[in-house]
Order: C-alpha cells, then sequence, then structure tokens
C-alpha cells in the first residue's frame, strides 16, 4: 500500500473496475497465428520462400515491439524467440491503439482496427477474413501496416486468469458493482461479457476509461492506458507486472499478481475499519462518562489519570486484534 488512508478509502468502495488485457487475463500471452498478406506478383516468391518471409515479417514486427511493455507486445518479442532484432530509429507507444515506429526508413503501424483508421491504411478484403477467422477463434487480432497498406495480422491467444470467476463471485457476494474497462474491441467485449457475466465497456481509449470513475470506485489495471482511471479513481489497484506508470498512479500494488487479493483487501479494510469505529466509539462513551465525573466531584485526579491509561490500553488491545487477522495464504480465509 503506498498510501496510509488506502484501506480506509477501499472501505467505502461500492464499484470496482477491471481492466481487461493484462489484469483479467492470463500472462504471458502466446502469439498463435500469423498471417501476411499476398499479393498477385509476390504470390509465385512466396511459395518458394514462405519461411524466410514469415521471417522477416516476425523480426520486423519484433524489432518494434520490443519497445513496448505491453503483454501483447511480449509475446510477439517472446515469439521472436532467438532471432536478431534491429533497433528502430523513433518509436511512439500510443495507448489504448498499439505503437508506431520508423524502422530501415520505413514507417511500420502495429494495434488495432482504431489505429489503422487513425493512420488510413487500406485493408484488402482477404486480411478482413483471415482477421474474422482469428476473432472468432478467440484470438486478440493485432494488424501491421506499412506503406498505407495492413501487410499481415498476428493473432494471439488470450485466457481468462484461473482465479477471475471466483474473485468476481466474492466480490458480488459483498454487494460490489463489478465492470471491465478495455481498449479491445466491441467483438472481444461481448465475448468477455458473456463469459464473465459482468458489463464490459470496449472501445476505450485512456481517457474514456476515466470518465467511467465515479465516486466510491475502484480500478484495477496495468496498463499505460489504465494509468488515468488509477489516479482518478477513489482507489487504484495495479498489478505488479504492470507498467511503471499504472504503479505509480496505483494506491495498491498487486505484488503477487493474484486477484484473489482484492477480495481478501476489501475484507481487510472492512474489518479495519469496523474496529476503527468501535475504539472511537468506545473512546467517546469513556470519556464522557469519565468527564461527567470527573465535573461532579466523584472523581480523583489520580483516578482520572489511571482511567485514561486504561482506555488507551483498551483501545491498543482492541487494535491488536488485527494481528491474528487470517493471511491470504493458498487459499483465502475470511472472517465474517
Ligand atoms: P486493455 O484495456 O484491455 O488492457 P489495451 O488498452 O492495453 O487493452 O490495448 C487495447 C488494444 O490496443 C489491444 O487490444 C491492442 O489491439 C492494441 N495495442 C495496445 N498496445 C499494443 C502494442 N504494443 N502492440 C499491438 N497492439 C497494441
Ligand atoms: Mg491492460
Amino acid at each position: 500500500m503506498r498510501s496510509t488512508s488506502a484501506l480506509e478509502r477501499l472501505a467505502k468502495v461500492e464499484k470496482m473496475f477491471f481492466d481487461k488485457t493484462g489484469t483479467l487475463t492470463k500472462l504471458p500471452m502466446k502469439v498463435k497465428s500469423v498471417f501476411i498478406a499476398k499479393s498477385a506478383k509476390e504470390k509465385e516468391e512466396r511459395r518458394k520462400n514462405l519461411d524466410g518471409l514469415e521471417k522477416n515479417f516476425v523480426q520486423v514486427i519484433a524489432s518494434v515491439e520490443h519497445g513496448s511493455e505491453h503483454p501483447l507486445a511480449r509475446a510477439i518479442v517472446e515469439y521472436a524467440n532467438g532471432m536478431e532484432l534491429s533497433k528502430p530509429e523513433s518509436f511512439t507507444a500510443l495507448p489504448g491503439l498499439g505503437v508506431t515506429a520508423k524502422l530501415n526508413g520505413e514507417n511500420i503501424v502495429i494495434g488495432n482496427e482504431r489505429l489503422n483508421s487513425q493512420e488510413q491504411l487500406t485493408i484488402s478484403s482477404e486480411i478482413k477474413q483471415y482477421a474474422d477467422s482469428m476473432r472468432d477463434d478467440g484470438q486478440v487480432v493485432v494488424y501491421v501496416g506499412w506503406g498505407g497498406q495492413v501487410q499481415g495480422l498476428v493473432g494471439l491467444g488470450e485466457t481468462v486468469r484461473e482465479e477471475a470467476q471466483a474473485v468476481i463471485q466474492r466480490l458480488q457476494s459483498r454487494g460490489l458493482n463489478l465492470g471491465v474497462l478495455t481498449g479491445d474491441d466491441e467483438q472481444a467485449g461481448r465475448r468477455w461479457q458473456e463469459m464473465l457475466g459482468i458489463p464490459v465497456y470496449a472501445g476505450l481509449k485512456p481517457n474514456e476509461k476515466m470518465t467511467h470513475i465515479v465516486e466510491n470506485t475502484a480500478m484495477i489495471g496495468d496498463g499505460i492506458n489504465d494509468a488515468p482511471a488509477l489516479a482518478a479513481s477513489t482507489i487504484g489497484l495495479a498489478m505488479n507486472h504492470g507498467t511503471d506508470v499504472a504503479r505509480t498512479a496505483a494506491d495498491i500494488v498487486l505484488i503477487r499478481d493474484d486477484l484473489r487479493v482484492v477480495p481478501w483487501l476489501f475484507d481487510l479494510s472492512k474489518a479495519t475499519m469496523r474496529i476503527v469505529k468501535e475504539n472511537l466509539g468506545w473512546a467517546f462513551i469513556y470519556n464522557i462518562i469519565g468527564v461527567g465525573l470527573a465535573m461532579a466531584g466523584l472523581m480523583k485526579p489520580v483516578w482520572a489519570a489511571l482511567a485514561m491509561v486504561m482506555s488507551s490500553v483498551f483501545v491498543t488491545a482492541n487494535a491488536m486484534r488485527m494481528n491474528k487477522y487470517p493471511l491470504l495464504d493458498g487459499e483465502i480465509l475470511v472472517v465474517e
């Protein structure tokens, strides 16, 4: 916890938003398919040298993605494992969209459909079809383009974290209102909504994620694109593998990268605040009685001093009950 008021604010939370990629998805992600567009002229040459061509293609995208911290980028670099990568002349990360870079004099664009239209890349029906079939297979589609055209695709496998369903149920059973904020496309959003049974808001840019944050809302994320929402939320929680920007913007960092910590922490915050309130209530009543007795001349100063010390002992002992709070170890133990 990066601030002392984190637990107090967490206890007030009524609504929680999760980021999708990197937060609800299992890491590392893996490249499942690579598709390179065919042009009639190149077809013949391609048949002869498909391996070389794919190698070249992977080399180019991995060289660019090497500069990105995004889970998709890491998967692509991992896929190119062992290949020699070049250093781009320039590189720009566009949170929620993808990356652009200049490599060997060519402007390379790697990202989602929104980035394609922003960069005005044309896309052939062949590629469109292939992208749809990747999506039907549940893959995340990354478009790769240069020279004004989408030149190929990378499909990445995406699965939900094992603990996600249980975590969602636990949080719902505590009356929290849950949702997912993602920069991924609508189709992926619908799939995840069906799978998780909570609302998924898709196609969001970083500032659009932020507009969903209202009072008493927690945000859990990992990316640069989550940082504004993490900072704007009542309490932000960042995954430990996440970007520095996300971890800095958050109040709590999940060092174990385990989502089960979220309901555990929520319960801990409630238990802590209950004890704080008990102590406050106790001290208030105790003091009113004590001061009343003293004013009526019914308590000698020496007894009053002793009473004050006893009050502190009681309050401290009550607070120390938190030392027995069950730790999150393997399974979550919850004190009801
Ligand atoms: P989420 O909000 O679910 O974590 P992001 O906003 O991080 O997702 O990413 C949204 C989309 O932007 C991704 O699905 C991907 O299409 C694209 N994107 C972001 N960063 C990259 C990158 N480094 N390489 C390729 N695509 C990227
Ligand atoms: Mg993310």
